[in-house]
C-alpha cells in the first residue's frame, strides 16, 4: 500500500490522544471506517483542530506508518461543516445515533459503501431538518439500514399460530422468539406493530430517507413504531446503542 493517501470522509469520533494529539475515527467510502491520529491537533494554534471536529465531512491526506502501523493525518480540506447539528438537540442526537450505528455494524460490513451512501445523504438532509420532522430521518435511516443489513420486519404472519394476521389488526414483536405473533399468542408481552406503523414502514422502506413524513402517523403510533424499531435495531447489532438511553426524549 502507498504511505501516503488521500480519502473523503466523516469524523465520527475526535478523541484526546496524549496532550495535544487527536485520535480521529473517520467513516470513508472506499476504506470504510479508519483511526489516524491528527498531531498536535489540540494545540489552539493547530490547523488541524478545526478540521478534526466531530462530524466534518472533509478531505483527509494519510500517511501510513510502516513502523508503528499507524496512520496519521497530515492535512485536511472541510468539504462541508453541519452547522445545524449544533443549533438543534434533536438533529444533534440523531447524527450521534447515525455515528453509533455506522460503528457498532463496523461501517456496514459488506453493505459498507450502501450505508455511506444512506449515512452521507441522511447527514446532508439532516443539517437543514426542522427539529419536529428530524424523527422521520431518524425513522428512515434505521428502517434502511435494517434493510442494508437483511434484516426485514415481518408482521404478516403469527410465528406462533402461523395464521396470517389481518390489514386492521396489530402484530406484536416478541423479543424471545425474535418475530411477530397475533394478539391472541402474545398473552401479556409483546411491542405493538399497529396497521398504521406497517403502513409507515412499506411507506418508509420504497422512499428516500425521509420521505416518510408525508404520511400522517398519529403521534402514539409515532411512538409505538420508533420504540419498535429501536429495539429490533438494537436486537439487529447484538449490542445495546448508548445514544438511545442518552438521547432520551430528543430521539
Ligand atoms: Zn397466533
Amino acid at each position: 500500500m502507498l504511505r501516503t493517501s488521500t480519502v473523503d470522509g466523516f469524523v465520527l469520533l475526535a478523541d484526546r490522544f496524549g496532550e495535544i494529539h487527536k485520535r480521529v475515527t473517520l467513516f470513508t467510502e472506499e476504506r470504510g471506517i479508519l483511526s489516524a491520529i491528527a498531531h498536535g491537533a489540540l494545540k489552539s494554534a493547530g490547523r488541524l483542530k478545526s478540521l478534526t471536529e466531530l462530524f466534518l465531512y472533509g478531505r483527509f491526506s494519510l500517511y501510513a506508518d510502516p513502523v508503528k502501523e499507524s496512520l496519521k493525518i497530515t492535512d485536511a480540506e472541510c468539504l462541508r461543516s453541519f452547522p445545524g447539528l449544533r443549533t438543534g438537540l434533536r438533529r444533534f442526537y440523531a447524527a450521534s445515533l447515525f455515528a453509533e450505528i455506522v460503528l457498532k455494524s463496523f461501517g456496514g460490513g459488506e453493505a459498507g459503501r450502501d450505508l455511506y451512501a444512506l449515512f452521507r445523504e441522511t447527514f446532508f438532509r439532516l443539517d437543514e431538518c426542522p427539529e419536529p420532522d428530524v424523527i422521520h430521518l431518524v425513522l428512515g435511516f434505521i428502517v434502511t439500514f435494517l434493510d442494508l443489513t437483511g434484516f426485514e420486519l415481518r408482521g404478516d404472519a403469527c410465528e406462533i399460530c402461523g395464521r396470517s394476521i389481518g390489514a386492521t389488526e396489530s402484530a406484536y414483536y416478541v423479543k424471545r422468539i425474535r418475530g411477530f405473533v397475533c394478539p391472541a399468542c402474545r398473552r401479556e408481552g409483546g411491542v405493538e406493530f399497529s396497521p398504521a406503523a406497517r403502513n409507515y414502514y412499506r411507506r418508509a422502506r420504497g422512499a428516500a430517507a425521509g420521505d416518510a413524513e408525508d404520511l400522517n402517523l398519529s403521534d402514539r403510533a409515532l411512538v409505538g413504531f420508533k420504540n419498535l424499531l429501536y429495539l429490533v435495531l438494537q436486537e439487529s447489532l447484538e449490542r445495546e446503542l448508548s445514544t438511545i438511553a442518552t438521547g432520551k426524549g430528543f430521539l
